[in-house]
């Protein structure tokens, strides 16, 4: 049997902890929580979780310089951010260091949930760059492989590091290759959310960090191209 999964809870008001620990319970996940921010990033570095919720204002270290730490690390576990309301800025800020997900407070268990598992490593343990994964990777553009059974990327058979969004945004687009895709689409498509508000920009962040990661040079990408006022598209190129 599949063993579960572990949620790293990093927040300060126990309240809020002891809902989501109820709530990720029962929804089949095992909790870790932290309390502060030093604390988080000890837990998060000594129990590898698959995936964590952290909040902004923490003691000690706030939730960004957590996060921040763990991407200077190399740790791709995947992220959520826990932002008030009104801290609209956060979102923005959370998702260019690194994050992979916000939700707001206060906000809807079943949301939260949908959201953990939409985020959630789908591998248990990152899978090692073995020769034989970069071997049987598929090539899509240019010197670019997938492998879709390890969930790992390739450029020149080197292993690039991308988180599980990243992945499914670049799978996604290359599997429907010179197509274009709207910020909308994408939501839809590969965040599985229906469009709210200036939630597109999550798209522009990750298109951005994804290009960091793939493209020789970020500012002219070859691999996902804009096109301006429509959207996105993965260009497929002949080496
Ligand atoms: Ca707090």
């Amino acid at each position: 049997m599949e063993s579960k999964r572990n949620v790293l809870i990093v927040e300060d008001e126990k309240n809020i902890v002891d809902i989501l620990r109820f709530n990720l319970q029962r929804a089949g996940y095992d909790t870790i929580e932290a309390y502060d921010g030093e604390d988080g990033l000890a837990r998060a570095i000594a129990d590898r979780p698959d995936l964590i919720l952290l909040d902004v204002m923490l003691p000690k270290k706030n939730g960004f310089d957590v996060c921040r730490a763990l991407r200077e690390r190399n740790d791709n576990v995947p992220v959520i951010i826990l932002t008030a309301r009104e801290e609209e800025a956060d979102k923005v800020l959370g998702l260019e260091i690194g994050a992979d997900d916000y939700i707001t407070k206060p906000f809807s268990m079943r949301e939260l949930i949908a959201r953990v598992g939409a985020n959630i490593r789908r591998t248990a343990i990152a899978a090692p760059a073995l020769p034989s994964a970069a071997a049987a990777a598929m090539p899509v553009s240019g010197d670019l492989s997938i492998n879709t059974d390890s969930h790992q990327v390739f450029r020149g058979g080197t292993a690039i590091d991308l988180t599980q969004r990243e992945y499914e945004l670049l799978v996604f687009l290359a599997s429907h290759p010179n197509k274009v895709y709207s910020r909308i689409d994408l939501m839809e498509q590969v965040w599985n959310y229906g469009y709210v508000g200036d939630d597109a920009r999550t798209v522009d962040v990750a298109v951005r960090r994804l290009r960091e990661k793939i493209e020789e040079d970020p500012a002219n990408p070859v691999y996902i191209l804009t096109r301006r006022g429509a959207g996105y598209l993965f260009s497929v190129t002949r080496p």
